[in-house]
């Protein structure tokens, strides 16, 4: 047996089995490759669901995290640190924001902006406490917590983990009249995802964001977008709200903030949304520790530094464009934004994905008949091309 199938068995005899992994062992990374005990390589083309922008191990990352790794890495927050005010400034400046919250996974930034938006109507709206609605869409992606599966639509999500957290209504995706229909005196929100992602790389028409920025301004609810797969420049501009000019007024963010070093997640408001919270009301020990400020922090810089808008936006035209070049009749449609796209095909996907890591490409189906593609943003053009050599490879060969 050969060192990945023995570590792939240990794993398996010893952990939940609450994900499903491919039959690739990844033991060490660099930029958009990563590669497997016996040295094979792969490019990295799901990069941990866009938390990897950077790619592995960005250098000038690295630095930043090994130099506040010399000093200190957690404070008790019953005391300040060094790093997290400027974590705050840059996060600002970065969404156009004046305030930040700081947690650690997305789930808790989506969690800190439910309960955000639940005070905001009790304190600010006046809607009375223990009515609030929020308005969420179908076949959302917004983590695992108990009230998160609450809002979900995705069965094997939720099977068995009842009793729900309750104040949701579900309406479809991308139907801004379904938004309108369902507001009433006790809505407080309406939260989504710009792109759905899990869902499938599912792309809302031109006007959607605008017509959501409309209504929740109209009637006084709070927009809350999920940017935790979008944001940081995933889609070609730094929010994918940015696509249509829009600003929510909570940004939810996770992923890349931590650039795969750190889990890093946070929402950005303004002080009169954030202002709900007072001492005690809410917090995390690890949120705003200086190892996450510090990663965090360089991350930001670069994406600004660097545009990687602009890099993940040129990049995906180019990709896209080769993967429309890919023939097989088993393909329905390609889309996507940026360097977030889907490849959906007629069924099930997964032997594709198969012939994929055969190739050396790692991308994974989801929603059973949609592959989704999000490299890295510091992908070259001579990795996009290989990586699409292997993709006609596996995508064409029978
Ligand atoms: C991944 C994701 C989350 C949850 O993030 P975790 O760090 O896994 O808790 C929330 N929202 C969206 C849109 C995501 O893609």
């Amino acid at each position: 047996m050969n060192k990945s199938n023995h570590i792939i068995k240990k794993t398996e005899k010893f952990g939940a089995a609450n994900y499903r992994p491919k039959n690739v062992v990844i033991d060490r990374a660099r930029g958009v490759m990563v590669y497997d005990p016996e040295g094979r390589s792969y490019f990295d083309m799901l990069s941990a669901y866009s938390a990897l922008n950077f790619g592995h191990l960005h250098p000038e990352i690295v630095e930043a995290a090994k130099h506040q790794l010399g000093k200190v890495t957690l404070t008790s927050r019953a005391f300040h640190n060094s790093v997290l005010g400027d974590f705050y400034e840059i996060l600002c400046d970065l969404t156009g924001k004046n305030m930040a919250l700081p947690m650690n996974t997305g789930a808790e930034a989506v969690e800190t902006a439910l309960k955000t938006a639940r005070r905001w109507g009790a304190f600010v709206k006046g809607v009375p406490d223990g009515k609030q609605e929020i308005i969420v869409c179908e076949n959302n992606f917004h983590g695992r917590t108990i009230s998160i599966i609450s809002m979900s639509t995705d069965d094997s999500a939720r099977r068995g983990f009842a009793p729900y957290t309750e104040g949701f209504i579900k309406i479809p995706y991308a139907d801004a009249r379904a938004l309108e229909a369902a507001i009433n005196e006790n809505t407080v929100a309406f939260l989504f995802e710009p792109i759905q992602g899990e869902a499938g790389v599912i792309v809302p028409p031109d006007g959607y964001l605008e017509q959501v920025r409309d209504i929740c301004t109209r009637n006084n609810i709070l927009m809350l977008a999920d940017e935790v797969q979008t944001g940081l420049a995933r889609t070609g501009d730094m929010f994918a709200c940015d696509h249509e000019g829009v600003e929510p007024d909570i940004y939810i963010l996770g992923k890349a903030l931590g650039s795969g070093l750190m889990p890093v997640s946070a929402i950005a408001a303004d002080r009169e949304i954030l202002s709900v919270f007072e001492p005690g009301s809410h917090g995390s020990t690890f949120g705003g520790n200086p190892l996450a400020c510090a990663v965090a922090i360089k991350a930001m810089e670069i994406l600004v530094r660097d545009d990687y808008p602009r890099l993940a936006r040129e990049k995906g035209r180019f990709f896209l464009d080769g993967l429309k070049k890919v023939k097989n009749p088993d393909i329905i449609d390609i889309r996507g934004r940026g360097l977030l796209i889907g490849v959906e095909f007629k069924n099930d996907a997964s032997a594709y994905v198969e012939k994929l890591i055969a190739q050396g490409v790692l991308a994974k189906e989801t929603h059973e008949r949609t592959i989704r593609f999000a490299p890295p943003i510091t992908i070259n053009y001579e990795e996009l091309e290989n990586a699409l050599t292997g993709i006609k490879n596996a995508f064409e060969k029978t």
